[in-house]
Formats: structure tokens, C-alpha cells, sequence
């Protein structure tokens, strides 16, 4: 198990599976967040990017195959693990689930202990991303893109460097100077005092709902923790 639990979302309307999942996967060591509708659950996942998704197929709003789409059609969900819970057991069914995106499909009643042993081959399965996520906000360095709560903002150059190097370390306090020298090297223009307006812009393209730069008094900025 990584240090912070990896975060899976369940969206099932029924609620004493629902309570089952969770409970087991609470003790397993996992983050579970629940939903009990597709259209909840789909807002539920674009919002808080979790590492898996258990998508029951018959939920009222979306059913769970619209809410499979939606995901693998997204680029900020497309990489998340689906797994799909069905008590219909048709083979036609498990080839529409798994074509639709979904990467594993489990037929109810299911074990506990096979539960989670397909969410662990998922995860691992799971493709490495650079992208850093610190509450609402996805970076990818990749293809320098910034993402809060699924929607791109813009960010120059500049602005992107700077969160990336303070989202690289949440928590850690840098001074003007140790952001310039970390995010933009020795043979940058911008000084010290310049920082101040890039993270200023940064914030704002950020928005008020997603404060992660924290100013520290006498020292310069850091990414608050993701956890809290
Ligand atoms: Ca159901």
C-alpha cells in the first residue's frame, strides 16, 4: 500500500452493498467515497479524480454503461480503472461492459476477498502518469496542461513551472529565490520580486474555490498538503 490510500469511488444505488464495499474496503486500507446515482456519481468522480471506480450497471439518473462512457471519453477520467458490478450475468452484457471501456466487470454475489483482489490487479494495471493532483487541481507535465475540477485553465510558462515545483513537494515552504532557481534554472529573467505577480495570476486562474499556494510570512509559498 502507497503512503496515502488509494482513493476509490463506488457508485451503487443499493444500499446495503454499498455499506458492505465500503466497510471492507475501509479495513482493507482503502478511501472510499460513495455515490447512489450515476449522474452523482459521475460530478463525484470528475471532481475529486479518484484511483478506481466501482460502477454498478443498473443505477437510476445514468446507468452505469453512460457513466463508463463518460468517463473513458473524458481525458482527466479516461486513464481511472472502472470496474463494473452487475447482478446480470449474460455474456453479452460483460462484452458491452468491458468494450465500453470498463476494465473489469464482477457478476453479483461476489466475495469480499474477490473484490478486492481485482481492484489490486487493477491499480497495478493502472498507467503510470505524471500528472500531480493537489485537491482540485491536476497538473500534467507532459503536455503542460493545468486542469481544476476537469476544466483546463490557461497558465503561462512560467506560472506552469512554478505550481508544478510547488505541487511537486506539498508542504515544503520556498523562498522567492529557491522557486525561481528550482522551477525556472539559473538563466531566468524573473526576480524575486516578480514571483509575487506570477503567483498572484496563478491563483487567479486557479480560483477562489481552489486555494492550494499558501503564503508563509518571512519565507515565500507552498502547496498545501493534499489531504487537508
Ligand atoms: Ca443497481
Amino acid at each position: 500500500m502507497q503512503s496515502t490510500p488509494y482513493h476509490i469511488v463506488c457508485i451503487e444505488d443499493e444500499v446495503d452493498i454499498q455499506e458492505i464495499i465500503a466497510f471492507n474496503l475501509e479495513r482493507a486500507g482503502y478511501q472510499v467515497s460513495l455515490a447512489e446515482d450515476g449522474i452523482a456519481g459521475l460530478s463525484l468522480v470528475q471532481s475529486c479524480q479518484p484511483d478506481l471506480v466501482l460502477l454498478d450497471v443498473m443505477l437510476p439518473g445514468l446507468n452505469g454503461m453512460q457513466v463508463c462512457q463518460k468517463l473513458k471519453s473524458d481525458p482527466a477520467t479516461s486513464d481511472t480503472p472502472i470496474i463494473m458490478l452487475s447482478a446480470r450475468s449474460e455474456e453479452s452484457d460483460i462484452v458491452k461492459g468491458l468494450t465500453g471501456g470498463a476494465d473489469d466487470y464482477i457478476t453479483k454475489p461476489f466475495s469480499q476477498a474477490e473484490l478486492i483482489a481485482r481492484i489490486q490487479v487493477a491499480l497495478r494495471r493502472k498507467p503510470q502518469s505524471n500528472t500531480l493532483c493537489v485537491k482540485q487541481v491536476c497538473l500534467d507535465p507532459d503536455d503542460f496542461t493545468c486542469k481544476v475540477a476537469g476544466t483546463t485553465v490557461k497558465l503561462t510558462s512560467t506560472e506552469f513551472k512554478l505550481l508544478q515545483t510547488l505541487m511537486q513537494k506539498p508542504g515544503r515552504a520556498f523562498s522567492r529565490e529557491q522557486l525561481i532557481q528550482t522551477a525556472l534554472g539559473e538563466q531566468t529573467d524573473v526576480v524575486d520580486r516578480n514571483v509575487d505577480v506570477h503567483i498572484r495570476a496563478i491563483r487567479k486562474a486557479l480560483g477562489e474555490d481552489n486555494v492550494i499556494i499558501e503564503t508563509v510570512r518571512g519565507v515565500g509559498y507552498r502547496c498545501s498538503n493534499s489531504d487537508h
